[in-house]
């Protein structure tokens, strides 16, 4: 059970369906633990999804209920992928919507990597 205030895991999420290969994503980066693939709606010059490849619905999920060895290749997976992308000079940000609040819009838990630009104020609050 996941232990947010969000529904139970959905098998028919986008992500899950892109893991299954259901559906196609530009990836960029795939191991035991993690698929990254470009996002669809590009928020940056470089905008990359990197999801663990368990059903996880969120942060609070994964970090619950995940095992270390999957804790540790998503996040050695996170910094692998911004790496390979050139974002290590420059740097990037990384940024995870958790819920309603954030708007989290996929529930399959996931990290935005940002990068290619000065990326400007790290939140705008209205
Ligand atoms: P969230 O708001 O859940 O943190 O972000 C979900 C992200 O998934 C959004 O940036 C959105 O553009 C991206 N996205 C939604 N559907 C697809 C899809 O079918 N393919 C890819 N590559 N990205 C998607």
């Amino acid at each position: 059970m996941p232990v947010t205030g969000l529904p139970p895991y959905d098998p028919a999420n986008i992500f899950a369906r892109i893991l299954r290969r259901e559906i196609p994503a530009k990836l960029v980066h795939e191991d035991d633990f993690a698929l990254a693939f470009h996002d669809i709606n590009p928020q940056a010059p470089v905008h990359v999804l990197v999801i663990p490849k368990g059903a996880y619905v969120s942060q609070a999920d994964f970090a619950s209920q995940a095992s270390d060895a999957e804790i540790a290749g998503f996040w050695r997976a996170v910094a692998t992928v911004a790496k390979a992308l050139g974002l290590e000079a420059p740097g990037y940000r990384t940024l995870s919507n958790m819920g309603r609040d954030a708007g989290q819009e996929v529930p399959h838990f996931h990290v935005h990597i940002f990068g290619g630009k000065p990326l400007g104020r790290m939140v705008v609050v209205d």
